[in-house]
């Protein structure tokens, strides 16, 4: 359909059946609406080894696992119009130590694959996240967390941590070339997949459809702080909106930058229009006081009830409503990250992003996280991942 355009620009996505990679697929591409009109050529890599039916057509699909040297050597080395890499990958691990060691091995091979073949390569986005402020899963609550808002300049907390490796990756990789970058740091995401490794909103829509299966009341999982405090979270459709503004404005070359919602928003008001959606009653219960003579809550990231006990031994009752509202096959486990949401509820801090510095630099776009989650759920009911 292509053939005999030369593409000015032309992006392969790492990662593109991600919560961010199948939203930058989407805008690159300019789906739903006529691809023609897009200005992108699009590769997509992810580990799958069929494109799922809710990516968009004119993606160029290339199953791999990134992993394998080899195999990301011969499949992304032909790849040789690509101009723009967005990096929207990650490997999790039991440590950090392993975290760092797989994840720059996966970044390594695309890399080795791509830039010497690439000819007209110009620009790296990296996507990182929030915890570069917070520190990994594993230090989470034992390390000093710096003031809230988060900024960009805040110097690196003095731990091992794989977003600083990747990062150093970068800086290395594009020394004395006319190769650009962007690092973007998103805190915790709305946005649709199935499958993926953290997802906020099919994991707490599979929470409360189970709950409404159940006939039981929908308890808010985590801490006090993060019920009565400001929070942001960060719409995958913006995130992908900020990847692309980075890597086509001179402006923001070469530059690190924070990506929420722009607003914040209180867990206790997103708590209510969850339970609306499933018909099933929202409940709070301050279980702080005990934990926090007993552990001191407010240096571990400790969630008040954690969702990981509460949906212990649910595989069976999710079995059933995959069945009875026929959604996509899936397992429990590929559609709730029950660990994740408790390590995010959990929190006792004001996870709070500073936006002001794209914004300085022209990018404006921003959502409204209460819509910005209703928007995602619905989009996930549409595609059946949850009811
Ligand atoms: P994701 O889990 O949504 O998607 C990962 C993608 O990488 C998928 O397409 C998957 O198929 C692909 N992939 C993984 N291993 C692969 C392999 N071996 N071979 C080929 N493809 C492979 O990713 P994400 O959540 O967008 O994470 C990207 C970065 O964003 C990470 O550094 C993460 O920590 C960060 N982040 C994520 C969130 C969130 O809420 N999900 C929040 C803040 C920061």
């Amino acid at each position: 359909m292509y053939c005999g355009i030369i593409w000015l620009q032309v992006a392969l996505i790492a990662g593109v059946t991600g919560i961010v990679g199948n939203s930058l697929a989407a805008k690159l591409l300019q789906e739903p609406k006529a691809p023609e009109s897009s200005s992108w050529k699009v590769y997509g890599v992810a580990r799958r080894s069929a494109k799922p039916d809710w990516l968009p057509e004119s993606l160029h699909y290339i199953g791999c696992n990134l992993l394998d040297r080899e195999e990301t050597l011969s499949k992304l080395s032909r790849l040789q119009d690509v101009t723009h890499l967005f990096y929207v990958t990650w490997v999790n691990r039991l440590t950090e130590e392993e975290n760092i060691k797989t994840n720059t091995q996966l970044y390594r091979n695309i890399l080795d694959a791509l830039l010497p073949n690439a000819k007209n390569f110009r620009h790296i986005v990296l996507q990182t996240g929030t915890k570069h402020y917070l520190g990994p899963f594993e230090l989470a609550g034992q390390i000093p967390v710096p003031d809230p808002p988060f900024r960009e300049d805040y110097p690196r907390r003095p731990c091992a941590n794989f977003y600083h490796d990747l990062e150093d990756m970068t800086f290395e990789t594009v020394k004395g070339t006319s190769i650009t970058y962007s690092i973007h740091r998103p805190t915790g995401i709305f946005g649709f997949a199935e499958g993926n490794l953290m997802n906020m909103v099919s994991t707490l829509a599979v929470y409360a459809a189970i709950c409404q299966y159940e006939n039981k009341p929908l308890i808010f999982p985590g801490s006090k702080m993060c019920w009565d405090f400001m929070q942001d979270a960060s719409d995958a459709d913006l995130v992908a909106e900020q990847e692309i503004w980075a890597s086509l404005d001179p402006k923001a070359k070469n530059q690190d930058f924070n990506i929420t919602n722009g607003d914040v928003f209180k867990w206790k008001r997103l708590w209510q229009l969850l339970a609306k959606e499933y018909n099933v009653r929202a409940e709070y219960k301050n279980y702080e006081s005990d934990h926090h003579q007993e552990s001191e809550l407010s240096k571990k990231t400790i969630p008040c009830k954690s969702l990981q006990e509460m949906m212990k031994g649910k595989e069976a009752v999710w079995d059933k409503i995959v069945k009875e509202k026929g959604l996509r096959p899936t397992k429990l486990a590929d559609v709730a990250q029950w660990w994740f949401v408790d390590s995010w509820l959990g929190q006792d801090i004001e996870n709070v992003s500073n936006m002001n510095k794209s914004r300085e630099l022209g990018f404006l776009g921003w959502r409204d996280s209460e819509k910005s989650f209703l928007f995602v759920l619905e989009k996930s009911r549409k595609n059946r991942v949850v009811p």
